[in-house]
């Protein structure tokens, strides 16, 4: 009974992909209406680990009151730094757990009555019919967010093109150039060439501009996202120069200083520690030099704000 209702939700493209899985480049083939036993340990459901106003995003994202941020348990990579392991490793659905669309769609409606005004969809590449279904539900209750595609980038082009229309601003990172440190780091050896062909699709959807409201708050456009990481200067030299020649150095860019060790990396010899000064500063000279004018660079002591605990209802408070 409780799958046939999951099932009616979707629509019969996203019904016949969630059969047999090939949302994502895993393509697991697996029938998500069945239980989540794929590579993102996700079924069909909405496992959802916090629905929580977060204003740690980039200026133009939060705004002054903060977005309301999905946080989708599960991922399609396995990122070994990752700040949300706790609810991005395979099989953890987070505090939420599996819930009911009703209560996903009544938890958004409450934030944003709060005078919030953008939905971002956290971790979304292997959820995006449920993310589908969320925009739907919210505009069949006269709700027009902004909708913000906050992604790791292993995304498959045709998926996004599938949301065009529906996605105001996507917020992707853009996270190796080298196959063999994707692997290492990500489990994804083909990692740089997925995630430049969906910038490239994002690209193609927004161009460079990125169109900011009278509240200074992203409505529509492309931020690409690069987190240096300790001991990788050149892999982020070689990044930025992937987008500023297959892209543009006009696209607006984040460059975040933000890397702090989980303890699940305390042992590995590069990522154990906190970026240095000089590193940062090495990545940022490239960028100015390759033409880079739109965005944000980060304070070095901003490690200290991202260190969500999905155990609490607000993770970042
Ligand atoms: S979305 Fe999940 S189940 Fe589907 S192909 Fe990707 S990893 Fe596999």
């Amino acid at each position: 009974m409780i799958i046939m209702t999951q099932k009616s939700l979707y629509d019969d493209n996203d019904r016949l992909i969630l059969e047999k899985c090939t949302l994502c480049p895993k393509e697991c083939r697996i029938n998500r209406f069945k239980g989540g036993t794929g590579y993102c340990g996700i079924d069909a459901g909405f496992n959802i680990a916090s629905i929580c106003v977060h204003r740690g995003e980039e200026p133009y994202i939060s705004g002054m009151n903060g977005i309301c941020n999905i946080f989708f348990a599960g991922c399609n990579l396995r990122c070994l730094y990752c700040q949300n392991h706790e609810i991005s490793r395979s099989g953890s659905v987070g505090r939420n757990g599996k819930m009911l669309l009703d209560n996903v769609l009544d938890q958004i409606e409450e934030i944003l009555s709060k005078g919030i005004t953008s939905v971002g969809f956290v971790s979304p590449s292997h959820v995006v019919p449920q993310v589908r279904v969320i925009i739907r539900g919210l505009n069949l209750r006269g709700l027009k967010p902004i909708t913000v595609y906050n992604t790791n980038s292993y995304d498959k082009p045709e998926v996004l093109r599938s949301l065009s229309g529906l996605i105001d601003v996507y917020l992707p990172d853009y996270k190796y150039c080298t196959p063999e440190i994707a692997s290492e780091y990500s489990d994804g050896y083909d990692y740089p060439l997925v995630a430049l062909k969906a910038l490239k699709e994002m690209y193609y959807q927004k161009g460079s501009a990125l169109r900011v409201n009278e509240n200074g708050i992203a409505e529509n456009g492309l931020l690409i996202r690069h987190l240096v990481l300790p001991g990788h200067v050149n892999e982020s030299k070689s990044v930025l120069r992937s987008i500023a020649e297959e892209l543009s150095p006009d696209v607006h860019l984040s460059l975040m200083s933000q890397y702090h060790p989980t303890s699940v990396v305390k042992d590995n010899p590069l990522l154990c520690r906190s970026l240095y000064n000089e590193e940062y500063d090495a990545v940022v000279e490239m960028m100015e030099s390759l033409g880079f004018r739109n965005g944000w660079i980060q304070d070095m002591g901003s490690n200290k704000n991202y260190r969500p605990d999905f155990s609490k209802e607000n993770p970042f408070e």
